[in-house]
């Protein structure tokens, strides 16, 4: 079989062909970096760094290019509100670029945990305004934007197109677009290319409207066209970004004359406990807590038991199960390693489970099938390993491991016993309430003595007017 991707755009699955034989050129949105990471930012990294580690294994080299947006994301995610950064920097009293530098690595050291590789360009929207003033000024040229009093917006009257990915019928698209008050466009379908600066916006940039800053949406259609080519093979984001965020670099790169991306791929959300994740409910997971709680490997593991155009959800019950599952997977991968000896390989003995697991990863990136075929193998060994295996088995077995549960899904590192059990939670609770207790009969002893035990095991206790806290050092 070979590889078949989902395309948003003609909403069907069809076979991958790479612009150039041989080669793989693909584009990820990537974070808006004015906050900690949360869990909602692990998926479409591990998604895409999956589908590139099985590109190249297919013999593809692959260029990976993720943005970063530091600079005119919105708070109202559209033309209207403060820029996200900015709004941040003010908080923290830092300025709006030491916020970017700050999250930035936030949430690259975090995809290194997980075991996303770093992707091959990290292209910074701030890095490159000349480039989007040029595509702005080439869209006025062509007669798809114009100008009002320091602001460019893109008019989606002019282009037929607009609505071809998302499939939204342009004329109904008024309706859902929010009315921004003292708005200067033609037509509220319309979006900005780029904005005046009002007096107390910190980053702006000298352009042929005066000063200003760029919309959001521009900086993608710039910059994946610039690293991978007028037109690329794959372009991907979560769904939520399909509108406007994508329609809009569609509209813009193709109204300039680019062909852009053959092949749209969109993951689906995490839900947290079933429940969609809600900053603003404070509904939300950051990637340091959870790290706290289980190795960042399990969680890859987890995400990739679901495929992709499915919601994952994820729940402590849920995770545990993927670590005992892992772990199974482990433990045979470890005993198989330490029978073998080192000889020659039998080629043969995983041939029809290495096609299946092929098979799986073809078919849309069906990691959930592929690991299937993972715990297939891992139940075959063991009554191998039950009948003592010869060298060249055990050599074919551990290999068999290596490349699929190693270079493909990257969880060979993992350590599921780090997964914090019920149990352990349970354990904890008693002796915090054991201290708390004494602590009460102000017996000072046993309760600094709790403490102390813990602090030995590297467990530290907060005592905080809500009670005790523990965290892990
Ligand atoms: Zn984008």
């Amino acid at each position: 079989m070979a590889l078949q991707l989902y395309n948003s755009k003609t909403r069907q699955k069809e076979l991958f062909k790479p612009i150039t034989e041989g080669h793989v050129g693909i584009y990820k949105c990537g974070p808006t970096v004015y906050s900690d990471p949360h869990l909602g930012h692990a998926r479409g990294p591990i998604i895409m760094d999956t589908l590139k580690r099985w590109l190249e294994h297919s013999g593809y080299s692959v260029r990976l290019v993720e943005n970063v947006t530091d600079v005119g994301h919105l708070t109202d995610d559209g033309d209207a509100g403060e820029d996200k950064l900015q709004k941040r920097a003010k908080l923290e009293k830092l300025e709006p670029m030491e916020i970017a530098e700050k999250y930035f690595w936030a949430y690259f050291d975090a995809m290194a945990a997980l075991g996303v590789q770093r992707p091959d360009i990290i292209p910074k929207a701030s890095g490159h305004i000349p480039e989007q003033i040029e595509m702005t000024e080439e869209l006025i040229k062509l007669g798809y934007a114009y100008e009002r009093d320091g602001s460019v917006y893109f008019d989606v009257s002019a282009w037929e197109d607009y609505g071809e990915l998302s499939g939204r019928n342009p004329n109904d698209l008024v309706e859902g677009t929010r009315v921004e008050v003292r708005s200067d466009k033609d037509d509220p379908r319309d979006f900005a290319l780029w904005k005046r600066a009002e007096p107390e916006h910190i980053m702006r940039w000298n352009s042929p409207w005066g000063e200003g800053f760029p919309g959001w949406h521009i900086e993608c259609s710039v910059m994946s066209t610039k690293y991978l080519g007028d037109e690329f093979d794959i372009h991907g984001g979560g769904l939520d970004l399909i509108f406007p965020h994508h329609e809009c670099e569609i509209a813009q790169a193709r109204a300039a004359g680019k062909d852009f991306a053959r092949y749209w791929l969109h993951w689906n959300m995490i839900t947290l406990g079933g429940e969609k994740m809600a900053k603003s409910k404070n509904h939300f997971v950051t990637l340091e807590d959870l790290f706290k709680q289980f190795d960042p490997l399990v969680i890859r593991f987890h995400l990739l038991r679901s495929h992709y155009r499915s919601i994952s959800d994820f729940s402590e019950e849920s995770v545990q199960s993927s670590a005992q599952g892992l772990k199974r997977l482990l433990d045979t991968y470890q005993e198989v390693k330490r029978l073998s000896s080192g000889d020659a390989a039998d080629s043969d003995a995983f041939a029809a489970l290495r096609q299946a697991f092929g098979d799986a990863m073809d078919d849309d990136l069906n990691t959930p099938q592929a690991i299937a075929v993972l715990f297939d193998a891992t139940r075959e060994i063991n009554t191998r390993l039950s009948q003592k295996p010869d060298g060249p088995y055990l050599n074919a077995a551990t290999m068999f491991y290596e490349d699929y549960l190693g270079k493909i899904f990257g969880v060979l590192a993992a350590n599921p016993e780090t997964a914090k059990g019920d149990m352990l939670d349970g354990l904890l609770e008693l002796l915090i309430n054991q201290r708390q207790e004494a602590r009460l009969k102000r017996d000072f002893k046993t309760s600094d003595a709790i403490r102390d035990s813990l602090a030995g095991l590297g467990i530290t206790l907060e005592d905080t007017t809500e009670g005790s806290r523990w965290k892990l050092n």
